[in-house]
């Protein structure tokens, strides 16, 4: 059966190209007969903001999006919050450990932002393997100074993995992306290494996400294929830029969809996203119900959609 999944980060506003992105994945599990999951990605703790869970559970809701798998709207914390799930992570990690696949590293400038999703605009550069082959010695007297980061030593191989927009996409992942870090030298592990084991363990069989992720794809499915995980179908969608063509920023909230609550209701919300998506030739009122038959894959544009003024024009009018 194919289950998909909300993976939000709980470090704002919720914005209508979020709201797209789970309206879209939401319809692909649903119109495929598939359930979906709801997942917290609140591993970096510093980053989160109070309030931004709740906000979440009351967003999906209201625009009619439920999952049949995630914590129940009154919850904080458990299985389905990355912060608890520290434990499962160690397990997988210390296994690497063993296997010789991981290695310490010293040089943590860019550790830092690899904990959250890195949208393409903040991609880290390829790493050179400055410690990927330090002595024994070298390491033991670096350690005494300051605790590392932990590095996945990848095999110089092709990762191929399959996108229902894009077809099939192949990476040479160790010359274009290099070794990268799982863990970061606190201790808290990385965004690329939690998402990729959480999507394994919950049997997740289809990933919908913009497509400034895609570059995060072939490290996954690397991390799913090394513990024997079968890795998800992906479905990258393009970007909702806001009318001036920028990317949308949680921390803007003139397109939030707490803003967008006060002026418009649920059915218009989702008219108008589907009308963005192609499933509607006119944005009319409707609900995500409804949109099922209407939702196939080979609709979704290919090119990042630039949200027109007048859409949601009222918002930020007081
Ligand atoms: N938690 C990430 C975000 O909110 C999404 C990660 C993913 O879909 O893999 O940006």
């Amino acid at each position: 059966m194919v289950k998909g999944r909300f993976a939000p980060t709980p470090s704002g506003n919720m914005h209508v190209g979020n709201a797209l992105c789970y309206l879209l994945a939401w319809l692909s599990a649903r119109s495929q007969g598939g359930g979906v999951v709801l997942r917290f990605e609140d591993t970096d703790l510093m980053r989160m903001r109070p309030g931004a869970v709740e906000q979440t559970f009351s967003d999906l809701l209201w625009l009619g999006l439920d999952w049949d798998e995630g914590p129940a709207p009154d919850e904080r914390g458990g299985a389905y919050f990355q912060s608890c799930r520290t434990e499962i992570y160690d397990k997988y990690f210390d296994e690497l450990r063993v296997r010789g696949m991981v290695y310490p590293c010293f040089c943590s400038r860019r550790d830092v932002r690899l904990v959250s999703a890195p949208h393409e605009s903040d991609r880290a550069a390829v790493y050179p393997g400055s410690c990927r082959d330090l002595s024994p010695q070298e390491v033991a007297e670096r350690m005494k100074k300051r605790a590392p980061a932990w590095r996945l030593r990848l095999g110089d191989e092709t990762v191929v993995f399959r996108d229902r927009i894009r077809g099939a996409l192949s990476c040479e992942i160790l010359r274009e992306y290099g070794d990268f870090p799982i863990r970061r030298a606190d201790g808290v592990y990385c965004y690329q290494f939690t998402v990729a084991l959480d999507d394994a363990l919950m049997g997740v069989t289809e990933v919908l996400r913009s497509r400034d992720l895609i570059s995060s794809s072939p490290w996954q499915v690397y991390v799913q294929r090394l513990f024997g995980f079968e890795p998800p179908v992906f479905v990258h969608i393009p970007l909702l830029l806001d009318p001036d063509g920028q990317r949308m920023a949680k921390r803007d909230f003139s397109l939030s969809l707490r803003e967008v609550r006060r002026h418009y209701s649920a059915e218009e919300v989702v008219g108008a996203l589907a009308y963005l998506a192609g499933l509607l030739d006119e944005p009319h009122p409707c609900t995500a119900e409804e949109l099922l038959p209407h939702y196939a894959p080979e609709k979704l544009p290919r090119e990042d959609i630039v949200l027109p003024r007048a859409l949601f024009a009222r918002c930020g009018e007081g």
